[in-house]
């Protein structure tokens, strides 16, 4: 299984981070040890000073595909859910600055907290339409909608399968509305879809 990540799909967060609005998707992956295990709290690692919060809708893989055209790809997913997208900001700034790779800011243990997942269809909305937004110690720090994409999901899937094969389970998150900020210990993260309460979790 892998994780496939989108930097920079909402305008907003971009410019809050002063980076262009991209021409093409911002693609890059975790391992499949990124991901928080279910009931644990979130570590700070000792390597950052600053880690930040970046809720994003996460799609779930469901089959076999490669090449796949825009207009196919809904056939590839029928459950989304959130996650977080944990990023040491302090050392992407230092990888951005050099021209280096990002996965020590961004794919360390625990950097994917994951929430579980539900059908479309029984949230009954598209996936152009779909409300979410992040709670820190009960105050609301980013909310989106993914109407608000620069590249909707089934563009991101036709995009990325050009250059990966998706496997079912992989899963694909999708870029964070702008507020992204630093998380402390002792926070406790809330992760709300379509007004519920789907996921919460400790910082430490
Ligand atoms: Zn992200």
């Amino acid at each position: 299984m892998k994780i496939i990540c989108i930097g920079r799909n909402y305008a907003k967060h971009a410019e809050e981070l002063n980076n262009p609005i991209p021409q093409e998707p911002v693609v890059f992956l975790k391992p499949d040890t990124a991901i928080l295990l279910k009931k644990h709290p979130f570590f700070i690692p000792e390597h950052s000073n600053e880690v930040h919060h970046e809720i994003e809708v996460v799609v779930k893989i469901n089959r076999l595909g490669k090449h796949i055209e825009p207009r196919f790809a809904h056939k590839y997913y029928d459950e989304i859910g959130l996650g977080i997208d944990f990023t040491a900001r302090d050392v992407q700034a230092k990888c951005k600055e050099k021209g280096l790779p990002w996965e020590k800011a961004k794919a360390f243990d625990g950097s994917a907290a994951v929430s579980r997942f539900f059908k479309l269809s029984d949230l009954n909305k598209p996936i152009t339409d779909i409300d979410f937004h992040l709670d820190i110690n009960g105050n609301t720090v980013q909310k989106g909608n993914t109407r608000n994409m620069l590249f909707p999901v089934d563009e991101l899937i036709a995009h990325v399968s050009k250059y990966f094969t998706l496997k079912t389970g992989d899963l694909i998150f999708t870029g964070t509305p702008a507020g992204v900020g630093k998380v402390e210990r002792e926070d406790l993260l809330e992760l709300y879809l379509e007004g519920e309460r789907i996921f919460y979790f400790n910082v430490k």
